[in-house]
C-alpha cells in the first residue's frame, strides 16, 4: 500500500516533513465538497478567520473521513490560505475551472447590476 505522504514522482513535496493535518485550512476551502453544497475554491461557511473549523465537533461525516496526505506537505507550509487554496487548486489542475467560474459569476453580477 502506498504511503500517502510521499508525492508522486512529479511533485517534489515541500515539507517532507508534514505527516499530519496541521489545520491550515486548503481542503475546507479549495475542494468542491457537495455534501455541504460547498463550491469549488470558495471557503467552508464554517471555517474561521483562524483556519479552524466552527463546527469541528460536529462536523460531517465528508470532513471526517478526509484523511491528510502528501499534498497537505504542498500546501501547508504556504504562508497564507489564498496561496494554500491556489496550489491545492493547482495540483488537482482546478485553476481554469475555477477561473472559469469566478468570471461566470462576476458576468453575472455585472449583468444583474444594469437591468
Ligand atoms: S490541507 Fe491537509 S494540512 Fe491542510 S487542513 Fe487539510 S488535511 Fe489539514
Ligand atoms: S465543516 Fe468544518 S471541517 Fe468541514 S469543510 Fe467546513 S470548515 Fe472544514
Amino acid at each position: 500500500m502506498p504511503d500517502r505522504f510521499v508525492a508522486p514522482p512529479e511533485y517534489a513535496p515541500r515539507s517532507p516533513l508534514t505527516t499530519e493535518c496541521s489545520g491550515c485550512g486548503a481542503c475546507c476551502a479549495a475542494p468542491d465538497i457537495h455534501a455541504l453544497q460547498k463550491p469549488l475554491g470558495v471557503a467552508c461557511l464554517n471555517l474561521g478567520a483562524d483556519c479552524r473549523c466552527a463546527v469541528y465537533l460536529s462536523r460531517p461525516a465528508v470532513c471526517r473521513n478526509y484523511q491528510a496526505d502528501w499534498v497537505c506537505g504542498e500546501v501547508a507550509p504556504l504562508p497564507t490560505l489564498e496561496a494554500r487554496v491556489r496550489r491545492f487548486l493547482e495540483i488537482y489542475g482546478l485553476t481554469a475551472e475555477v477561473e472559469a467560474r469566478r468570471s461566470e459569476g462576476l458576468q453575472g453580477l455585472n449583468r444583474d447590476r444594469s437591468d
